[in-house]
C-alpha cells in the first residue's frame, strides 16, 4: 500500500514538453481543487481554460473554511504518521472509503503544506517560529494546520496567486461569471463543455482534450446548509447524465457546530469551526424543568452550577470527549434536543461553552506574567485574550449574527447541513466512469467514505489538484498528442447547445405562479425531515413520490421572470433547482437501498442498544455507483467492493 502511489506515478505515462502545448484542458471550477489544478496543469505547460460562476476566483466556497487543514507532518511530536492520519481517515468514514485514495491523501497531505508555505499562505506558527497544530474531531493528535479561522481563504488566495501567475503567462484563459450547463462527449469521450456566459446570457462552445469538474458540493440541495449560496451540483449532473457514475448520493455530513436555525425567512446557515470543540464544552441541562427554564428566559446557563450540567460528550465518549467525530456529536445533540433538553427558544440548540476554557488559559497567563496570586477578574481577562487570538473572528461573527457575547455567556449550536461525502464516481486515476472526464475536490466521492473528519477537506482538494491530477491526467492525454485542436462545429456540439438552449427557453417561457425559491424551499424541507440526520424506509419512500410530485409542479408551475439573453439570477438559480430536483430522488433511493448506518448516514432501523450506527459489512461494504438510465428512480446500481488489506476492520468506537 505504502509503494501503491509511487509505483502507480512510475508506470502511467507522460507526456513531453513540447506536446504539452499543444493540449488543452479545461477546468470547470476555481475553488481550492480547481485552482490548483489549473495552476499547475499551466506550470505543467498545457492550455488551461477555467470557468467560474462567481466575478473571481477568489470568491470560490472553499473561502469559507475556517478551521483548518490536516497534515500528517508530526511536529507536535504526538505520534502522527502517514499511516495513523490514513487509519483516523478510514475509520472516520466508517470503513466505506477506498483503502488506497485514503493512503495517498495521508502520503502527500505533507506536501500540500510545503507547498502552500512556499506560496507564502501564513498558517499559525508557534513562538518559536514553526507552524501551529490544533486538533480536530475523531483523531487523538494535533495535525491541523491553520490561518486563525480564515484557513480557506488563505489558502485559496495562495492558488489564486498560483493562477494569475499562468493567467499572465498566457497559460490559462480564466472565464469568470460563466455556469457550465452541458458536457460535450465526441467518439465516447469527453472534449469540451457548452457555457452560458452569466453576464451577457451568450452560450458559449468551449473545447479541449479533457475536462476536469471540480464544482464543489451539493448540500445546498437542503436549502439551508452553510454552503455558500450558490453551491450547486449542475457540473456534477450534467456529466452524470452524459455517462458517469454517481456515488453515495446519501453520504451527507451534517456538522454539529451551527448557529442554530431562527426562523423561516431564513435562507443560510452559518458554520461555528469545529476547531471550537477544541476548547469549548459541550452541555445541555441535566433536568427537564431547567431546560425549559432556560427556554423561556427565567434562568441563565450561568445559573446552573456544574452538577445541574449534563456534558453528555464528555459523559458518553469518555475518552474523546467533546471532540468526537461530527456525526457522533450531531447525533447526540438531537438527541438529546428530542429528548426536551433543548436550550434555545425552538428547542434545538446546545450550548458551546468556553468558562472553563478561559478559567484554565487565564491561570496559565497570570503564572507567565509573574502573577502568582490573580484574582477571579485577572484570570478572566488574561484567559479571553488568549481564547481571543485563538478564535477572534469566530466570536466576533457569532455576536454579530446571535448579538450575544460569547466571552460572556456560552454560544448556542445545533447541527446543519456542511459537506458532502457523494458525488460523481471516480477510479484512482480521478477518472469518471466518461473516458477524459475527472472529477476533483468536493464534487467527487472522495476519499472520505461514510463521514468526513474536519480539515480533511481541504486536504483532499489541494492533494487532487496540486499533486494527483496533474500526474494521472498525463496518462490520458498521453494518447491525444496527435489529435489535434477540437472543433466546435461537429454535431456534438450543436446537439448540446440545442439542448441547453431549450431548457433555458422552457424555464423562462414557463410563466408559472411559484418562484424558484418556493420549490427550493419545499425540497429542502422534504430532505431535512426525511432524508436528514436520522432516516427510516417509510420516511425515504415517501420523500421519493413527493420530489418526484415537487418536480413535476416545478416543471408546470415555476415562474422564472426576465429572459436569457441578459444577466438573470433567478434563471440561474433555476437550472441549479431543476437538478437537485433530480438528485434528491436518487438521493432518497441511495438512502433507501443502503439497509444499515454508516458515518453519516443514520437510519433508524439500524442501530445499536445505546445509539450507535450499526453497519452491516457483511451486505453493504461497497460504494454505491448510479447509472443514470432517464429517470432517478430507475438508476441502476453498480458495486465496486471495498477490499481491506492494510487495516483492521473494527466497530468505529470513541469511548
Ligand atoms: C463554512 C464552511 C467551512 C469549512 N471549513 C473547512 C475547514 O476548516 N477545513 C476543511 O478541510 N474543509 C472545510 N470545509 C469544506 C471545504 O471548504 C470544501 O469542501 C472545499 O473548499 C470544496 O472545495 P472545491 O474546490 O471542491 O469546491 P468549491 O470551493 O465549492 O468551488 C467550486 C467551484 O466550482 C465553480 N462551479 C460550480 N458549478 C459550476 C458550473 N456549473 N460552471 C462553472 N463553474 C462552476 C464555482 O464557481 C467554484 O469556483 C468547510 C465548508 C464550509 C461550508
Amino acid at each position: 500500500m505504502a509503494e501503491k502511489w509511487t509505483n502507480h506515478k512510475n508506470e502511467i505515462n507522460l507526456v513531453n514538453p513540447a506536446n504539452k502545448r499543444n493540449i488543452d484542458v479545461i477546468v470547470v471550477g476555481t475553488g481550492l481543487a480547481g485552482g490548483s489544478a489549473a495552476a499547475t496543469l499551466a506550470e505543467l505547460g498545457y492550455n488551461v481554460k477555467t470557468f467560474c460562476y462567481q466575478d473571481s476566483p477568489r470568491r470560490a466556497h472553499s473561502i469559507a473554511a475556517q478551521g483548518g487543514i490536516n497534515a500528517s507532518k508530526n511536529y507536535q511530536g504526538d505520534g502522527d504518521s502517514d499511516y495513523r492520519l490514513f487509519h483516523d481517515t478510514i475509520k472516520g468514514g466508517d470503513y466505506r472509503a477506498r483503502e488506497a485514495n485514503t493512503y495517498r491523501l495521508a502520503e502527500v497531505s505533507g506536501n500540500i503544506i510545503d507547498q502552500c508555505v512556499a506560496q507564502g499562505v501564513p498558517f499559525a506558527r508557534e513562538y518559536g517560529g514553526y507552524l501551529d497544530n490544533r486538533s480536530f474531531g475523531g483523531v487523538l493528535v494535533s495535525r491541523t494546520f491553520y490561518a486563525k479561522g480564515q484557513t480557506g481563504q488563505q489558502l485559496l488566495l495562495g492558488a489564486y496567486s498560483a493562477m494569475n501567475r499562468q493567467i499572465n503567462r498566457g497559460k490559462i484563459q480564466s472565464f469568470n461569471r460563466h455556469e457550465m450547463l452541458e458536457l460535450v462527449v465526441v467518439d465516447g469521450k469527453a472534449r469540451g463543455i457548452i457555457a452560458r456566459n452569466l453576464a451577457t446570457g451568450e452560450l458559449e462552445r468551449h473545447a479541449a482534450h479533457a475536462v476536469v469538474i471540480a464544482s464543489g458540493g451539493y448540500g445546498n440541495i437542503f436549502f439551508l446548509s452553510t454552503n455558500a449560496m450558490g453551491s450547486n451540483v449542475t457540473a456534477s449532473w450534467k456529466i452524470h447524465k452524459k455517462g458517469a457514475y454517481f456515488a453515495n448520493p446519501c453520504y451527507t455530513q451534517i456538522h454539529p457546530t451551527c448557529i442554530p436555525v431562527s426562523g423561516d425567512f431564513q435562507s443560510k446557515l452559518t458554520l461555528m469551526s469545529e476547531s471550537l470543540r477544541n476548547d469549548g464544552r459541550i452541555w445541555v441541562p441535566k433536568k427537564l424543568e431547567d431546560a425549559e427554564a432556560i427556554r423561556n428566559g427565567t434562568k441563565k446557563p450561568k445559573d446552573l452550577s456544574e452538577e445541574e450540567r449534563d456534558y453528555y460528550l464528555e459523559r458518553r465518549y469518555p475518552s474523546f470527549g467533546n471532540l468526537v467525530p461530527r456525526d457522533v456529536a450531531s447525533r447526540a445533540a438531537k438527541e438529546r434536543c428530542d429528548a426536551g433538553f433543548g436550550v434555545n427558544r425552538t428547542g434545538q440548540a446546545v450550548f458551546l461553552d468556553f468558562a472553563s476554557a478561559i478559567e484554565r488559559y487565564g491561570k496559565e497567563q497570570a503564572s507567565i506574567h509573574g502573577n502568582y496570586n490573580p484574582t477571579k477578574e485577572e484570570i478572566t481577562k488574561y484567559g479571553r485574550e488568549v481564547i481571543k487570538a485563538k478564535y477572534g473572528n469566530l466570536f466576533q461573527m457569532y455576536e454579530k449574527i446571535v448579538d450575544q457575547n460569547p466571552y460572556e455567556t456560552p454560544m448556542m449550536i445545533y447541527p446543519a447541513v456542511h459537506y458532502t461525502m457523494g458525488g460523481v464516481w471516480v477510479d484512482y486515476n480521478l477518472e469518471s466512469t466518461i473516458p477524459g472526464c475527472y472529477v476533483i475536490g468536493e464534487a467527487n466521492f472522495s476519499d472520505h467514505g461514510a463521514n468526513r473528519l474536519g480539515a480533511s477537506a481541504l486536504m483532499q482538494g489541494l492533494a487532487d489538484g496540486y499533486f494527483v491530477l496533474p500526474y494521472t491526467i498525463g496518462d490520458y492525454l498521453s494518447k491525444d498528442i496527435r489529435t489535434g485542436t477540437i472543433p466546435t462545429d461537429s454535431k456534438e456540439f450543436e446537439e448540446a447547445e440545442r439542448s441547453v438552449r431549450e431548457t433555458l427557453e422552457k424555464l423562462v417561457n414557463n410563466k408559472g405562479k411559484h418562484s424558484v425559491d418556493y420549490y427550493h424551499k419545499k425540497l429542502g424541507h422534504i430532505m431535512w425531515e426525511k432524508c436528514g440526520m436520522a432516516r427510516n424506509a417509510k420516511d425515504l419512500k415517501e420523500a421519493m413520490d413527493e420530489i418526484r410530485a415537487l418536480r413535476e409542479d416545478f416543471w408546470k408551475n415555476v415562474k422564472v421572470p426576465g429572459d436569457m439573453d441578459g444577466m438573470n439570477a433567478e434563471l440561474e438559480k433555476a437550472t441549479r433547482v431543476a437538478d437537485y430536483l433530480e438528485l434528491g430522488e436518487l438521493f432518497a433511493k441511495d438512502a433507501l437501498h443502503r439497509n444499515e448506518s454508516c458515518g453519516g448516514h443514520f437510519r433508524i432501523e439500524y442501530q445499536t442498544e445505546e445509539g450507535e450506527a450499526l453497519r452491516d459489512d457483511e451486505n453493504f461494504m461497497y460504494v454505491a455507483a448510479w447509472e443514470y438510465t432517464g429517470d432517478p428512480r430507475e438508476s441502476v446500481l453498480h458495486k465496486e467492493d471495498l477490499n481491506y488489506e492494510y487495516i483492521e476492520v473494527q466497530t468505529r468506537s470513541y469511548k
